[in-house]
């Protein structure tokens, strides 16, 4: 009775397992050789790996934010998840591991990750060492403060040589800031991620915060009684997603993995689904870079 039980629950598996393979081609099944790739190249070894490892924020709500459930949820592991499962890899065959600013190409070279989304800017600096499909997003440069401050509209208020701001290392905006700030020595407070900015700046121990505009609007979200953004964007910050340098084939994959998003509705559900709820806008696709 009990092999019997088996069986027809075995057979009915199969059958939805042969329904879903039929079905529509846009949700082709997972598993090895679901898909096929090109030999040799970087789909194929990772399809037939059945796993990936992506590296991502662990500390930015919107885009890549670790709380109860112990997964990052985001707009850039949403992203991210789009590429898996073109890749025909279950979305649970992901390992996320957090990468901060500073040690993401670092993660990318030594082979520690397959593939960075994490509001990670295309630059040309950046592309010496690795390699960007992509941009997926422009974000800009602006600076978060307490929410009764009057004195700070800009970046220029750092040319006073008093007021502090924090930054992380190895981004974008902690260069950036520097063309304004009076005395980088005393002025400019850096960590290695902005959860840490966020905290010195409740605390009273910096002035400011600046990061991309969309990344502060997340903690803006989280802590309204207590934040503001001080004015408008300063720079443009095309998000990407890294891979191992000149590795052409896999940025061509992820290139055609984002325009498909961009047309069938996938990348805008994504965004509504996490960062668009903090207020900040998508505005039309991006022009992908195939460089
Ligand atoms: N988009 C900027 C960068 O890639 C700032 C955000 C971040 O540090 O991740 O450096």
């Amino acid at each position: 009775m009990r092999m019997k039980r088996i069986a027809a629950v075995a057979a009915a598996a199969a059958l939805a397992l042969g329904m879903t393979a039929c079905g529509d081609k846009a949700d082709e099944g997972t598993g090895a050789g679901s898909k096929s790739f090109k030999a040799g190249s970087t789909m194929e070894r990772l399809n037939k790996a059945q796993k990936i490892k992506v590296g991502t924020k662990f500390d930015q709500p919107g885009f890549g934010l670790k709380g109860l459930s112990g997964k990052p949820e985001g707009f850039d592991v949403e992203i991210a998840k789009l590429v898996v499962k073109e890749l025909g890899i279950p979305e649970d065959k992901i390992e996320f591991v957090e990468t901060p600013s500073k040690v993401r190409e670092d993660k990318i070279a030594d082979g520690s990750v397959d593939l960075i989304a994490a509001t990670y800017t295309i630059k040309a600096e950046r592309k010496e060492r690795i390699s960007f499909a992509g941009p997926y997003y422009e974000a800009g440069q602006n600076i978060m403060v307490k929410k009764d401050d009057t004195a700070i509209t800009g970046p220029d208020a750092f040319k006073d040589g008093a007021k502090k701001v924090c930054s992380v290392t190895g981004s974008t905006p902690a260069e950036e800031i520097k063309k304004y700030v009076k005395d980088v020595a005393t002025q400019l407070v850096l960590f290695d991620t902005y959860d840490k900015c966020r905290d010195a700046l409740k605390g009273g121990q910096v002035d400011a915060v600046t990061t991309d505009n969309v990344i502060l609007l997340g903690y803006i979200a989280k802590d309204e009684a207590s934040f503001k953004m001080a004015g408008d964007n300063f720079t443009k910050e095309p998000y990407g997603i890294g891979v191992k340098k000149d590795d052409t084939d896999f940025r061509n994959f992820i290139n055609d993995v984002l325009e498909k998003a961009f047309q069938d509705g996938s990348w805008k559900k994504a965004w509504d689904d996490t960062a668009g709820k903090f207020g900040a806008t998508l505005g039309n696709p991006p022009t992908i870079d195939r460089y």
